[in-house]
């Protein structure tokens, strides 16, 4: 019997149609190669917890105040997720209930203002994301958006001029740090400094970076004096699909935060998810995850080198974390969806990006992004990133997918998806 047909014994008997799914979908993951960014893979460890009994339970409420009986060990999980966490990210306090992302940023925004507060945050083409109050959010209704964006395309650097004078203008309650196709550091104390020179809380939605930031690699918000931390933990921080809000130190905050949560926007905790991520909190201690924070971005400034040496243009110039968005309509000629077309056939899976000033459509935009968390888990070195970077640069430029179909195949194979990190 194969492994994954000992994994998923019970199911394959049951339900072959589901999981046939599941296998077309191991085997994708396991035969081409992850540049998505915001996409990893979790240790076997992880998808035990998620796969736990913790499922059947009903945990309304939080440790030690819930509505329903039988808490002995949700309450043991949930704190463990908890003080994991904050200590972490050194952090006070820490909402693990979130379902994800965009739950934690609605929370947290709840939590911190009334309907009608202005939040001040980073402008959608500049690496912004949608739950910064895109407009086709329900969210971009009941709070008033407003923008802060790069000063320079070229070297990705902030606006903080502008950021200061849009923030004594609008008076926003919340300034948001935080971006989802943006490759560099932002100025964390610039930010933070601004936003409490107008009264405002500083936001950090660290959901891309998580990962780096428990592992050292990139600053953390918190050092810099900012409030209110928002994550998912299934990017970077390689954990369950889920979202997270950590508060540095003011129990007020906290409360108005756990009460928007619960009861304000959800209702049971998924206590399976949560023991997940725990465990990979207790992953992200161990010595062996600085080093894949370390790699993940040495691996990123690798790729960016050989796009460099090919004269494709990157936003920013470059890299500084885990991501590169790339130019490829201005430089090569190729729109990033057909881009994205092209390497997907040829065993790269990553996706189209509007890019700042974006002269094409949003759905079909000048960009992609990619990025090395995934294959950084597989063991990919710098000269193995150099080389993908090679390949897609000879698919785009021939616009040739067959050209690269093998070698590709072949790196995956020499890279396996690793079960454990130890
Ligand atoms: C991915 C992401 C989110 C949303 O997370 P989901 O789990 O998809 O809801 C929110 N903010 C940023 C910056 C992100 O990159």
């Amino acid at each position: 019997m194969s492994k994954l047909t000992t994994m998923y014994e019970f199911l394959k008997k049951q339900d072959e149609e589901v999981f046939q799914a599941i296998e077309g979908e191991e085997k994708r993951q396991a035969e081409g190669l992850e540049l998505i960014p915001s996409e990893n893979y979790v240790s076997r460890a992880v998808k035990e917890a998620m796969a736990s009994s913790l499922t059947n339970k009903y945990s309304e409420g939080y440790p030690g105040k819930r509505y329903y009986g039988g808490q002995e060990f949700t309450d043991q999980v949930e704190r463990l997720a908890q003080d994991r966490a904050k200590k972490l990210f050194g952090a006070a306090f820490a909402n693990v209930q979130p379902l994800g992302g965009a739950n934690a940023n609605i929370g947290a925004y709840f939590g911190l203002l009334e309907p009608g507060d202005t939040v001040l945050g980073m402008d959608l083409s500049h690496g912004g994301h949608l739950t910064h109050g895109h407009p086709v959010t329900y969210i971009s209704k009941i709070f008033n958006f407003v923008r802060y964006g790069m000063k320079d395309v070229a070297t990705g650097e902030i606006d903080y001029d502008a950021l200061a004078e849009t923030a004594k203008r609008e008076k926003p309650k919340v300034v948001l740090g935080g971006f989802s196709a943006y490759p560099r550091e932002l100025d964390w104390k610039k930010i933070s400094d601004i936003a409490h020179s107008v009264g405002a809380v500083a936001m950090a939605d660290v959901a891309h970076i998580a990962g780096l930031i428990a592992g050292g690699s990139q600053k953390n918000p918190f050092d810099y004096g900012f409030d209110v931390m928002t994550t998912t933990t299934h990017k970077t921080l390689r954990g369950p699909r889920g979202g997270m809000i950590l508060v540095r130190d003011s129990e007020e905050i906290a409360k108005k935060i756990d009460k928007a949560i619960f009861p304000g926007l959800q209702g049971g905790p998924h206590m399976h998810q949560i023991a997940a991520k725990a465990v990979a909190f207790g992953e992200a201690f161990r010595p062996s995850f600085k080093d894949y924070a370390k790699q993940v971005v040495e691996n990123a400034a690798a790729m960016a080198e050989v796009f460099q040496e090919h004269g494709v243009r990157m936003i920013t110039g470059g890299t500084s974390n885990h991501l590169i968005l790339a130019d490829v309509f201005g430089s090569l000629g190729i729109p990033g969806g057909e881009a994205e077309k092209l390497l997907d056939e040829a065993g790269i899976t990553l996706n189209k990006n509007a890019i700042a000033d974006d002269t094409r459509k949003p759905m079909d935009p000048s960009g992609i992004r990619f990025g090395t968390p995934a294959i950084t888990t597989r063991g990919f070195t710098e000269e193995d990133c150099r080389e993908v970077t090679r390949l897609m640069l000879k698919v785009l430029k021939t616009k040739d997918a067959s050209a690269a179909r093998t070698k590709i195949k072949a790196l995956a194979e020499k890279h396996p998806i690793p079960e454990s990190f130890a």
